[in-house]
């Protein structure tokens, strides 16, 4: 009995099904497509139903995971009863995999009693198709021979889970020593060897090899936002909440904007957020276009799969926690998705500006913060809790000025609005922006740059040798083709950006050979809406 498992140990098992009534159910042609599949040198097949498994093993002796599936009630059972399970063993399965959830059935036998009954009836191993830990270890337990990972996802339990469960993988390995199979949500040979090197038995991989109707509805889904899709993006600001209609080539029309007023709480955000979208919703209603969902930007670290804050700051206050995502899908019945605001810039970049030609980048987002969002092979680093691309909160000067994270010398406290303010008041003294506000006086300083005032330029340029230390370590760490920076501190400031880019240069081991480009996004200030509405057609 095990030296058919030993067969399958670190091998690809090839999954040879078709849905009911796909064109690909019949008899002969899975039967084709199982040879081509054991040309390809798998180590063994799951197959449907004792009649394909009687055709197919005429051509083959390798290892067959046999299955039966039975719709009753609108529900499938693999392998309900033994019946089944003999229909499989005469037919040359050489393993009976069967459903052991903890569903309650109204049809079939009992798995544990089905186990034993194969055990001692037929004699052949059992692996047991299970959704949770919970069902793999009792599986195990009553004496299933190999547990699968195939029902997750398609339980009630797991539904919506669609991806394959790493951290149940990695659990289970820790938690059993019987074989584990990786089975579902498999879509790539990466994937499959990184099932194996996190404690996999097998891997077996079936709609990404075997089924062309999956793997073309893929490709057009990927392509269908370009054939005029539209959805709402949202920025929520510290100051405004902007929103407005994106289309999937990233023009924004029917823009509204509604003040933040972040000091009043979670609740008055929130409320801000819907009036913003419910204004573009409406608009977009009269105009007659279509919304097929909303992306939002938001400061803090945001959790990419379920759109919840991670962590915020007390510029939001009371946002950590929120299921930021989750609330608007609800209150709009539209799918939702939701990303940091610096990381929304960098997706825009990447969707709509000059990053869509290129492999890696990195986007700054330049105002009262110094935001970060970093692209690798054409795709958003996002972190492990959403924070990577934080260029802001690397030091640059140890145990120098101190930094909102609490830390000392951060990037952040050297190039931001208030750090420019500072630098100018040094030059043209304290009283020099007397009575203007931090965004007017940032604007003040701003002009009198561009005019040439010396003041104004030596605080850009104690700005831009802060800025050079910063992004001289990105261009160390991480190598990107290229950084773009954005917010009102560079917009056209090309002298300030010119000067950042010669100092990085002469910072940058092999600076001269590597000549970095650093660049002004040519996306303007619903850069933020456009990356939210990237993020949604992400998908
Ligand atoms: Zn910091």
């Amino acid at each position: 009995m095990h030296s058919i498992l030993d067969k399958l140990k670190g091998g690809l098992i090839g999954s040879c099904q078709a849905y009911p009534n796909d064109p690909l159910e019949d008899t002969d042609t899975i039967r084709r497509i199982s040879q081509a599949v054991v040309a390809a040198g798998v180590s063994g097949l799951r197959l449907n139903s004792a009649e394909h498994i009687a055709a197919i093993r005429q051509d083959t002796d390798l290892p067959i995971i046999g299955i039966e599936k039975c719709y009753k009630d609108g529900k499938l059972r693999i392998t309900p009863d033994f019946a089944a399970a003999k229909r499989l063993a005469e037919a040359g399965t050489s393993i009976i995999a069967l459903d052991c959830t903890a569903r309650a059935w109204t049809f079939g036998d009992p798995w544990r009693e089905l186990v034993g009954r194969i055990h001692s009836e037929l004699h052949l191993p059992v692996m047991a198709d299970t959704a949770t830990l919970d069902e793999a270890l009792a599986a195990s337990e009553a004496g299933a021979d190999m547990v699968g990972t195939t029902l997750n996802g398609y339980t009630d339990d797991t539904e919506g889970n669609n991806w394959f469960d790493w951290d149940l993988l990695r659990e289970l390995a820790s938690r059993t020593s019987t074989p584990i199979v990786a089975e579902g949500h498999i879509g790539t040979p990466a994937e499959a060897r990184r099932a194996i090197a996190a404690g996999a038995w097998c891997v077996v991989v079936g709609s990404a090899i075997t089924r062309p109707g999956v793997i073309a509805t893929g490709f057009v889904k990927a392509l269908k936002p370009a054939r005029g899709t539209a959805a709402i993006g949202v920025d929520i600001g510290g100051t405004a909440i902007k929103a407005g209609v994106v289309s999937s080539l990233g023009a924004v029309s029917l823009t509204t904007q509604v003040p933040t007023e972040a000091t009043r709480g979670r609740e008055t955000i929130a409320a801000g957020l819907e009036t913003a979208i419910q204004q573009v919703l409406t608009n977009a209603a009269e105009q007659q276009i279509e919304i097929a969902g909303i992306g939002i930007a938001s400061a803090g670290a945001i959790e990419s799969r379920s759109g919840s804050v991670f962590a915020a700051t007390d510029n939001l206050p009371g946002w950590a926690g929120f299921g930021l995502a989750a609330f608007v899908q609800k209150k709009f019945s539209l799918h939702t998705r939701a990303v940091n605001d610096a990381q929304a810039a960098a997706l825009a970049e990447l969707y709509f500006g000059r990053g869509r030609a290129l492999d890696s980048f990195a986007a700054i987002t330049l105002g009262t913060g110094l935001g970060g969002g970093y692209v690798c092979h054409g795709k958003l680093v996002e972190g492990g809790c959403g924070f990577a691309g934080t260029f802001g909160h690397q030091t640059i000067h140890s145990g120098g000025r101190a930094c909102n994270c609490g830390r000392h010398g951060c990037l952040e406290a050297y190039v931001s609005t208030a750090a420019l303010l500072n630098e100018y008041e040094q030059q043209a003294g304290k009283n020099a922006l007397q009575g203007l506000q931090t965004a007017a006086a940032a604007r003040r300083v701003s002009e009198l740059a561009k005019t040439g005032d010396d003041d104004a330029l030596a605080a850009y340029s104690a700005l831009a040798d802060a800025l050079a230390e910063g992004i001289a370590n990105v261009f160390n760490m991480l190598d990107p083709q290229a950084v773009f920076l954005s917010g009102g501190l560079v917009e056209g400031h090309g002298a300030f950006v010119d000067a950042v880019r010669d100092h990085v240069g002469k910072l940058l081991h092999f600076g001269a050979k590597r000549r970095p480009r650093i660049e002004i996004s040519t996306l303007g200030y619903l850069a933020g809406v456009q990356g939210a509405a990237a993020r949604f057609f992400e998908g």
